[in-house]
């Protein structure tokens, strides 16, 4: 059953609910390779169809973790960059003493956040990936029954006002779109053409699903990204170990 977002738990400013912890190497964007430790906040305010990680989002589970605990584990690893990822890691106020936290440890920070709520803090990589039509829950989704997630995830998957708030914060960003076909791009064009300050190059195709891309799918993402400038992000973790929690 889905948590609402207001439990006081996850509301507090000194910790959060966490669904894993692990560490691995950066399977997508620009860090691609690089060792790095996740903390997987658990909660998310949409409900995306294809979501890859259901146990953040539409059964989100995990122990309920002091922010000091969660920054010493960090630091034991020995890795030097940290992903805050989710679910939606940007809902709650208590990632903000995570990141300073982290910061203060001199780690590296990725946030990966879908881009619909907005906080300024410590953070060195703002990785953005708002949802496009294709997350939409579909109609008759058993985990919707009565399509109650279905109309608020459509009323919230994209905030033109917040994505341009946080490009405003944080100079250092990437778009990944999550592209199931051809169909997609009119929607990215659309969005970014609302958008102030988008580099080509920060731009990004990874194609939906949980096994590597088809050799046709591989083959339109790469080149509608050579015609605009864009890059084509496989999934090195799916590569590498396949859809497999904790990698
Ligand atoms: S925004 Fe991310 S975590 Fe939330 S439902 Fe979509 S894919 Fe899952």
């Amino acid at each position: 059953m889905s948590l609402p977002l207001s439990r006081p738990e996850t509301a507090q400013a000194d910790r959060l609910r966490v669904s894993e912890t692990f560490t691995s190497v950066q399977g997508e964007g620009k860090l691609t390779g690089i060792p790095s430790h996740f903390v997987r906040i658990s909660g998310c305010n949409l409900r995306c169809g294809w979501c890859d990680t259901p146990y953040a989002s539409w059964d989100p589970e995990g122990d309920v973790v002091p922010v000091e605990d969660l920054v010493r584990g960090a630091a034991a690893t020995g890795v030097r960059h940290v992903v805050l990822t989710g679910g939606e890691p940007m809902l709650f106020p208590a990632i903000e003493p995570l990141a300073g936290g982290l910061c203060a440890a001199g780690i590296h920070i990725t946030i990966e956040t879908a881009g619909t709520v907005c906080r300024d803090m410590a953070c060195d990589l703002l990785s953005l990936s708002p949802k496009l039509a294709n997350s939409t829950p579909r109609a008759g989704d058993p985990r919707d029954p009565d399509g109650a997630w279905r109309s608020r995830h459509e009323s919230r998957r994209l905030n033109v006002g917040v994505l341009q708030s946080l490009l405003d914060i944080y100079p250092e960003r990437q778009f990944k779109f999550v592209v199931g076909s051809p169909g997609d791009l009119p929607e990215i064009e659309a969005l970014l053409s609302k958008l102030r300050g988008v580099a080509p190059g920060d731009v990004m195709l990874m194609p939906e699903g949980v096994r590597p891309p088809t050799e046709a799918t591989s083959r339109w993402i790469g080149e509608a990204c050579a015609r605009r400038g864009w890059r084509y992000c496989r999934r090195l973790h799916i590569d590498l170990f396949g859809n497999v929690r904790g990698t």
